[in-house]
């Protein structure tokens, strides 16, 4: 970090509250797959913002979009209606398949959402006598930072301290259907659960578990609902990762590109008859839905479909995996496991031989960003519009960097 950037490091330290510990890259500003510090020096950007940044940096279209936007009218609440946000949630449910669509900000409000969904569907069609409705969750789960979703976390780190927690979520290990059925009862109303595990360190299910799941959910009167705020909208070469899966979940939440990397727009998206036990009054949010983000995540969705974005997460998928695979191959025993889907790739550190977060820095000293979970796995999640040549200049800094690290 260079004395540039080290003034604004310390600004954070001094007025920020301590909740992040950032790798030391003071981002100026960023175009596309690029990303330039403060005193000029370019990163390939091979994190996209955890996935929120799909369309590439101020992708624009998306721009262009939100400058009309803001020249007629940003916020008003949902007190009124709009003409942009009527054809972004139609756009929405089209693309997605499903009847009705709520509009929220962040993944983890989006995710508030559902759990509200579930239990009153489950009290109001299902029978489960009110405040009684059970949701099952999967072991090593992420959905996000609220009270209620640390609470049913694995990890002490997001927990500890931050009790008393909600009750009425039982855990399951994720891709064991024995560990589902063992963890419900007859007050179960849905199982929450991500198509592959993202912070976990992209965990994939076992082939066939969901499936399975859809099946149990299907016999047992639960709702299926699916988080897909880090995988969805292309991430994993399908716009929606079920799709990998050959299932269709009761409920999808969606996040992170819905904003098209501009601005957070989150939604939860079910068919009539578990929407429908939303009445007015009894959810919203001030900002969900509002004109200027229902306008820019509409331009989002037509940018992945015109530029055939998901496709092109499919096709350059494989190869930026094969290139990490070379890498793990020339690295010896300091890389366990490349592993992901689309343009979504952990790579798992041994830590008897590294330490993912020491690498993720020494890599950023080399012009890549990337990021680590847990201390253990190296994520990989470009924009979907990275060039196969700029994956190739990503992946070579990263073979050198993890070549340097041994010697
Ligand atoms: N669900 C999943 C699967 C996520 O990966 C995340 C964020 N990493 C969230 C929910 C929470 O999203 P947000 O940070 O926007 O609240």
């Amino acid at each position: 970090v260079g004395p540039g950037s080290q003034d604004f490091v310390a600004l954070e330290a001094r007025f920020g509250a301590r909740n992040y510990h950032p790798v030391p890259v003071v981002v100026d500003r960023a175009l596309d797959c690029l990303v330039w510090d403060v005193e000029g020096r370019e990163y390939i950007d091979m994190m996209g913002a955890y996935s929120a940044v799909s369309h590439g940096h101020l992708h624009p279209r998306v721009v262009a979009a939100a400058q009309r936007q803001l020249h007629k009218v940003a916020v008003t609440s949902r007190a009124y209606h709009g003409n942009t946000l009527g054809p972004f949630l139609a756009k929405l449910c089209t693309l997605a398949g499903f009847e009705r669509a709520l509009p929220m900000n962040t993944g983890a409000e989006a995710v508030e959402t559902a759990i509200k969904c579930a239990r009153r569907w489950g009290h109001r069609v299902k029978g489960i006598p009110d405040g009684q409705a059970e949701i099952l969750v999967a072991r090593n789960n992420f959905h996000g930072r609220t009270t209620t979703i640390v609470g049913f976390s694995s990890e002490p780190e997001y927990r500890a301290g931050f009790g008393p927690f909600a009750p009425g979520f039982r855990h399951f290990d994720f891709g064991d259907m024995a560990s589902v059925r063992a963890a419900a009862t007859p007050n179960t109303c849905a199982v929450l659960v991500e198509p592959i595990q993202g912070e976990a360190g992209v965990v994939l299910p076992p082939p066939g578990f969901f499936a399975e799941l859809r099946d149990w959910c299907t016999a047992h009167r639960v709702l299926l609902v699916d988080d897909e705020v880090q995988a969805g909208l292309g991430r994993t070469g399908k716009w929606f990762a079920f799709e990998h899966e050959g299932i269709r979940p009761d409920a999808l939440i969606l996040g992170k590109a819905l904003g098209a990397g501009l601005l957070p727009v989150s939604a939860f998206l079910a068919d009539a008859p578990v929407m429908d036990v939303f009445d007015p009054g009894s959810h919203g949010s001030t900002f969900g839905g509002n004109a200027l983000a229902a306008a820019v995540a509409l331009e989002g969705l037509r940018v992945l479909e015109d530029e055939r974005l998901v496709e092109r997460a499919a096709q350059l998928g494989p190869h930026l995996m094969q290139r990490l695979q070379e890498v793990q191959q020339a690295a010896g025993p300091l890389i366990r496991d490349v592993r992901g889907r689309g343009l979504w790739v952990g790579v798992d550190i041994d830590p008897a031989h590294g330490n993912a977060r020491r690498l993720v820095e020494q890599l950023a000293r080399n012009g890549v960003l990337s990021k680590e979970t847990h201390e253990t796995v190296i994520r990989f999640a470009p924009p979907l519009t990275i060039s196969a040549a700029l994956i190739d200049r990503a992946t070579a800094i990263f073979r050198d960097t993890v070549a340097a690290w041994r010697a």
